[in-house]
């Protein structure tokens, strides 16, 4: 009995590989015995297994072309395609993303198989405030956090006096034999007795109920560098939860929240202060002791400083530790027209007001086109 493998799967006898593995991967869900309940689903199903087993490897495929599927028919030799219900090497498995269909027909056993693959641990988030100061000068916090870790009463292992493990004598895995409509299958997974290690215990722990993993409140301490920034985040690497059959342990993201400064501004490790002046300073110039980060600086006002001047103090700024320099610091000049003057300073600012203060730059150019 001939068949016709590429009708089977409604492909061209040109067809690429990749469009018989889509045609083949959409006939397969469409006819899969646990979706499609109709009559002669199953058979179906399987015609179209064989179609793909065969075209979906480029030696048979040769073989089919050249010599239909008798090429195949049960007592197919050494060349041959090795009967389609003797085992899933057929089916191209390896190289071929059907996790969703077959995973249900080996009875979850492929899944079962990842369960002890090395698994990183769960990362974990803390949020630390600090204050302005705590932020530029650097400090050491102390925190606490709720992680996953080795039980300590077994010490990760779930049990106590370890034995061989008698479901899989010690081998950790287990050969398991299914009958379904495809035929026989014969799948190696690991041994859920003892999870793969070979060993189970004479008594299972209480503490972790034999999983090896409590819950755990640690405290832990984090110095905190100097500059750190709001928002900045820093990794404490491998302190969150413990990591499962070997695999690494999580990681600990901390997050900054650093408090606003009454009167300095930051910008990364540049600090502007806005600082307050007289207008008779303003006018005068002066002297004036400016408390900034890096210690107190004096400065020195000059005569006919304009609301809104900067003076920069170069290396006054933030010693940041990551960028490993020290930024600067800004004066921005505020001045303060007074609004509460006595009797004398009334007089005093009357009597200027008599004099010719109109003879500025700025008055000329606005009176121009005034
Ligand atoms: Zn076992
Ligand atoms: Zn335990």
């Amino acid at each position: 009995m001939s068949k016709d493998y590429y009708k089977t799967l409604g492909v061209d006898k040109n067809a690429s590989d990749e469009e018989i593995k889509r045609a083949f991967r959409k006939l397969a869900k469409k006819y899969h015995p646990d979706v499609n309940k109709e009559e002669g689903a199953g058979e179906k199903f399987k015609e179209i297994g064989e179609a793909y087993s065969v075209l979906s490897d480029a030696n048979k495929r040769r073989q089919y072309d050249q010599f239909g599927s008798a090429a195949f028919d049960g007592t197919a030799g050494a060349g041959g395609f090795g009967g389609f219900g003797g085992g899933f090497s057929g089916f191209g498995f390896e190289d071929f993303d059907l996790g969703d269909i077959f995973e249900q027909f080996m009875g979850g056993g492929s899944r079962r198989r990842n369960s002890n693959r090395p698994t990183k641990g769960d990362d974990a988030l803390v949020h630390i405030n600090l204050s302005f100061d705590e932020a530029i000068y650097g400090t050491e916090k102390e925190f606490s956090i709720n992680i996953k870790d080795k039980c300590s009463d077994c010490n990760g292992h779930g049990g106590h006096n370890p034995k061989k493990c008698s479901t899989c004598n010690g081998r950790g895995r287990v050969i398991q034999e299914q009958r379904t409509i495809l035929g026989m299958f014969q799948t190696e997974t690991t041994c859920s007795s003892c999870g793969g290690s070979g060993e189970t215990f004479e008594t299972t722990c209480n503490t972790c109920r034999g999983k090896g993993i409590t819950q755990k409140k640690k405290n832990l301490k984090v110095r905190v560098p100097r500059g750190v920034d709001n928002g900045d985040q820093l990794r404490m690497s491998g302190k969150a939860s413990t990591g499962t059959n070997g695999g690494p342990n999580g990681d600990i993201y901390i997050e900054f929240t650093v408090k606003e400064h009454p009167i300095y501004q930051r910008d990364k490790s540049d600090i502007y202060i806005k600082v307050p002046i007289t207008i008779t300073e303003a006018i005068l110039g002066g002297k004036k002791e400016i408390k900034t980060v890096d210690g107190k600086v004096k400065i020195e006002i000059e005569p006919g400083t304009q609301n809104g001047d900067k003076l920069k103090l170069r290396g006054k700024g933030i010693d940041d530790e990551k960028l490993g320099r020290k930024g600067d610091t800004y004066i921005i000049y505020n001045v303060i027209v007074p609004t509460k003057l006595d009797k004398t300073q009334k007089k005093l600012i009357k009597e200027l007001s008599e004099t010719n203060l109109y003879n500025e730059d700025q008055f000329k150019k606005f009176d121009e086109y005034n």
